[in-house]
């Protein structure tokens, strides 16, 4: 089986039972984003190809770990061996790092709003990043919003200025105003993620009320402008509804405006609990037009330097999953 077909089907799955030897330094915590408060996950990878899974002790995936990250994942009859990746913060490679762990906003397959979390001071960052500075190429950051969007960005442009001290490439992904794309880039910032979440404006109405999805696409635009083609990203969520047509022109168009979609599969929680997740045959035809549009429009994920396309755990990425 090649590796974008098994792929495919962990990720229709998403998850994985884990037995065997002791796994804890394996095991990577989320406080952002759809898998926000579980178990934990971990990324299981073979070659140079990861997947993340969420650790469910009722999944149909095994993976048994033999003892220093050596590990066999079980799919049905088949036993693929690879090895467990330590995390550095969430996950492989990099400090990836959620601000502020709760939000004013209710987007309905989030689960953060619901942790009402708190906010990382500067120097807990900053000891975050020494901690696992040894071991990452690069530092991202995400957050919540917990109070206005505006008072989140001057936050994070703070959060920012001291983690230059570092010197590696800074990638950023939070909600933004007109003034985030100019911020971040006079901040040095190296690449930016602005999701639009939803394949369409009316699905975005219904998922992510209070928010303006004619923003993010000015907003995108003017991060190619300032920080280049294919250093914008836009994740775009699998399942919530949209069609496979409505899911390709939006693919067309991120592409044809220089960003590169990432492509997520809905993890039904929150609002979507109870649903299912994308079949492994629909990502896989996502996957092959994702692949034809970056490269339609010159775009290349294997520049990419931070957040999700370097990291790869959770979606088919073009270029690195083929
Ligand atoms: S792909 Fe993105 S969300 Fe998934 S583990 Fe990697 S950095 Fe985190």
């Amino acid at each position: 089986m090649q590796w974008e077909d098994l792929k495919a089907l962990l990720l229709e799955t998403g998850s994985a039972r884990l037995s065997g030897e002791a796994a804890d330094e394996f095991i990577a915590k989320s406080t952002a984003g759809p898998g926000a408060g579980g178990k934990g996950s971990v990324f299981f990878a073979m070659g140079g190809h990861r997947v993340k899974l969420a650790i469910n002790q009722t999944s149909r995936v095994e993976i048994i770990h033999r003892g220093d990250g050596v590990a066999d994942l079980y799919l049905g009859d088949r036993q693929i061996s690879g090895r467990l990746l330590r995390p550095g913060l969430h996950c492989p490679d990099q400090a990836f790092i959620t601000v502020t762990e709760r939000c004013i906003f209710s987007c309905r397959y989030c689960s953060v709003p619901r942790l009402s979390g708190k906010r990382k001071t500067i120097e807990e960052i900053m000891d975050l990043v020494e901690s696992v500075r040894h071991r990452v190429s690069a530092i991202s950051l995400t957050s919540g919003v917990y109070d206005s969007i505006e008072e989140e960005e001057n936050y994070i442009c703070e959060v920012i200025d001291h983690l230059k001290f570092f010197g590696l490439p800074l990638g950023v992904s939070i909600y933004p105003t007109d003034q985030t794309p100019d911020k971040l880039h006079a901040l040095g910032v190296a690449e930016v993620k602005f999701n639009l979440e939803a394949a369409t404006p009316d699905l975005f109405e219904a998922v992510c009320p209070g928010l303006d999805y004619e923003l993010l696409w000015r907003i995108l635009d003017r991060s190619v402008e300032l920080f280049g083609k294919g250093r914008v990203f836009s994740n775009v969520i699998v399942g919530l509804g949209e069609t496979d047509e409505e899911m390709e022109a939006c693919i067309d168009r991120l592409t044809s405006h220089g960003v590169i979609p990432v492509l997520r599969p809905l993890n039904p929680v929150a609002g979507y609990a109870g649903q299912s997740r994308p079949s492994a045959e629909r990502l896989k035809k996502l996957f092959a037009k994702h692949s034809r549009a970056l490269s339609r429009n010159g775009l290349d994920t294997s520049s990419a330097l931070t957040m999700c396309t370097v990291c790869g755990g959770c979606d088919l990425v073009p270029g690195r999953d083929e």
